[in-house]
């Protein structure tokens, strides 16, 4: 007999399901309305919705549990070097990249102008034509970074190479015979898993190779050797031999890889398949045993003699991947503001359903204090990341270049470094719950794990401060600060007295020892003047308070008692 029944199953939430993403984040809403207002929602609107639903949860579910699969070999001893993904792994790659999240935002560059008027717009929904007018309007790096946010919430690993295809389709502009054929089907909405010559595919994705076992950050380090074998109609060709220590998502079409040529350090294109079918003699040694981001794979390469195409200059290798690192940095910004705001979400769900000692933890008051702290770091952190993919949209204006230099390294420190406190918190709200992986529902245990990540690729921490202050020596940086920040004076003395002190602090940076703290404030004080324009006051009054104020403490729920929590919680709550 199993009908005995022991207790009735009460105070447990029901899960964050079927919900609206995109309507319930009001604080990526506004942040969109003062970017970018010209910004058409609807596909947003559509996206948000797909992505909160039970279908999309249960794929980003199955793609962790299901990690990819090392095949080297075929049965009968050939090698073949692929990596097998659940279908649901592909269910995401191809809602992604149907969702434009790749190169798309690119076909703005290079396509005639499109009208910014709605009736430019296709139906929504409407496939994009392949390598014509983007349908993003005039904003397509702001309308993609909002939804490359909202993808986030759902399953951050795939978007590893939706992000690399992103920051290498414009890098490939210095090979214009590469670019002429592959840019279209880098921007194409269609997805093909498949390998084959990239002729017969509708769509495409690039990886990036730097990192070696001797240096990851220090990629002059790299011994990979490049020799040159000729030229074809791509150009100059090289024969590859070397290795990569990380090499993520080698399932990819073509990578963009560095090696050391005669001239120097180099950047190569090295596709999967070559031209006339075969394929390149890239050996996938094995895949990486990673603590999160389990639904991408991340492999170990080696190249033996492998074919590649030179790409803009001989010994132009560092300042080329440099570029293409300030794409994928924003997307770490972006991303970490997802995981955040997601992170939030599931602690406002669960503790407004669930109660102890007499009432839901919602109302409980030092309750209210840690979850108004917690979505006061993820408005900060969404205000940040959009307000940066502003300046890719506006490259045309000296401020927003300056602005794209300076707070790419500043976001990506700031936003990352806070994530994973962040996640720690909003997962403590859950009690034993929030520690639990049940099969891959625990979504509060994917997100923490994956939070460290965004931090260390692309350039860590430290290498993040040290790029700030290189970014300082560029143009003049502390007027263009000033002008980024003049809009919130007025409003905080807290803030205005660090305004105040940064034109100082800017210009008179020369060492590294203190470069972590200069990123940490200019963060800060970017976040508080950004909040100032796009939040109700209760928001930015508690984030100058405690962030610039020093009414705080060390941890999070250590706002002062004065802050109007209950309207922070309120705007932040992801159910009507
Ligand atoms: C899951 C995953 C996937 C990845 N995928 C890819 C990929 O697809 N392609 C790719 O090329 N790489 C990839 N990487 C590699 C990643 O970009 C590197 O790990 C990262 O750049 C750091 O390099 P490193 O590991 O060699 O560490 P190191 O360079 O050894 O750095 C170690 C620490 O030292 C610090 N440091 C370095 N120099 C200084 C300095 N001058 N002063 C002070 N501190 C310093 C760094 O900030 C860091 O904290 C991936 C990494 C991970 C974890």
């Amino acid at each position: 007999m199993d009908s005995v029944i022991t207790h009735e199953v009460f105070n447990q939430p029901e899960p964050l399901v079927d919900y609206d993403l995109f309507a319930t984040n009001r604080a990526l809403q506004d942040a969109l309305r003062f970017n970018a207002p010209d910004l058409q929602l609807g596909p947003l609107q559509a996206l948000g919705r797909e992505l909160g639903s039970a279908g999309m949860q249960a794929h980003a579910r199955l793609a962790n549990v299901h990690t990819p699969e090392l095949r080297t070999h075929d049965r009968f001893g050939r090698r073949i070097d692929e990596v097998e993904f659940h279908p649901s792994y592909h269910a995401l790659m191809q809602t992604a990249v149907g969702a434009g999240l790749h190169g798309t935002p690119w076909a703005e560059n290079e396509a005639p102008t499109p009208a910014a008027s709605p009736a430019a717009l296709p139906p929504e929904g409407a496939p994009a034509a392949r390598g014509g007018p983007s349908p993003l309007g005039r904003s397509p790096h702001v309308q993609r970074a909002a939804g490359f946010m909202l993808f986030t919430e759902l399953e951050p690993s795939i978007l590893c190479p939706i992000s690399m295809t992103y920051a290498v389709a414009p890098a490939l502009r210095d090979n214009p015979a590469i670019h002429a054929e592959w840019s279209p089907l880098l921007q194409s909405r269609a997805y093909d898993p498949a390998l084959k010559v990239y002729r017969d595919k509708p769509g495409v994705t690039m990886g990036m190779g730097m990192t070696e076992k001797q240096g990851g950050s220090d990629v002059r380090a790299n011994t990979t050797q490049a020799v040159r074998d000729g030229s074809d109609a791509w150009g100059e060709r090289y024969a590859i031999t070397g290795h990569k220590w990380f090499f993520s998502a080698p399932m990819c079409d073509a990578f963009l890889v560095l090696a050391q040529a005669p001239a120097g350090l180099s950047c190569f294109f090295l596709p999967r398949v070559l031209p006339d079918g075969t394929r390149n003699a890239i050996r996938i040694q094995r895949l990486k045993d990673k603590l999160g981001n389990k639904a991408n794979a991340s492999s170990e390469v080696e190249f033996h003699g492998a074919a590649a195409w030179l790409v803009g200059e001989e010994g132009r290798g560092v300042p080329q991947i440099l570029e293409m690192g300030t794409m994928t940095r924003l997307d770490c910004s972006l991303g970490t503001s997802g995981l955040m705001r997601q992170a939030v979400a599931l602690a406002l769900n669960h503790t407004r359903q669930r109660s102890a000692f007499g009432k839901p933890l919602i109302e409980q008051p030092l309750m209210r204090n840690v979850l108004a702290d917690l979505a006061l770091e993820s408005e900060a952190a969404t205000a940040l990341a959009i307000r940066l993919a502003r300046s890719f949209d506006r490259q045309d204006d000296a401020h927003e270049r300056l602005m794209a230099r300076l707070l790419t390294p500043v976001a990506k420190f700031w936003i990352c470094k806070r994530g994973s406190h962040l996640a720690q918190e909003a997962m403590e709200c859950l009690g034993g719950n929030g520690y639990v992986e049940e099969g891959g529902q625990g979504v509060m245990a994917r997100i923490y794990r994956e939070m460290p990540l965004n931090s260390i690729w692309e350039g860590a921490g430290n290498i993040m401060a040290i790029d700030l202050l290189r970014a300082l020596r560029k143009g003049d940086a502390a007027a263009a600060l000033e002008r980024e920040l003049a809009p919130a004076r007025g409003v905080h003395a807290a803030l205005d007295r660090l305004v105040a002190a940064l034109p100082a602090r800017v210009e008179a940076m020369a060492t590294e020892v203190e470069a972590r703290r200069l990123a940490q404030d200019v963060a800060l004080a970017v976040q508080a003047a950004l909040l100032v324009q796009t939040a109700p006051e209760a928001v930015h009054a508690a984030f100058a308070a405690s962030r610039l104020g020093g009414d705080w403490g060390y941890a999070f729920g250590t706002l002062g008692a004065g802050v109007d929590a209950g309207a922070i919680i309120e705007r932040a709550m992801p159910v009507a």
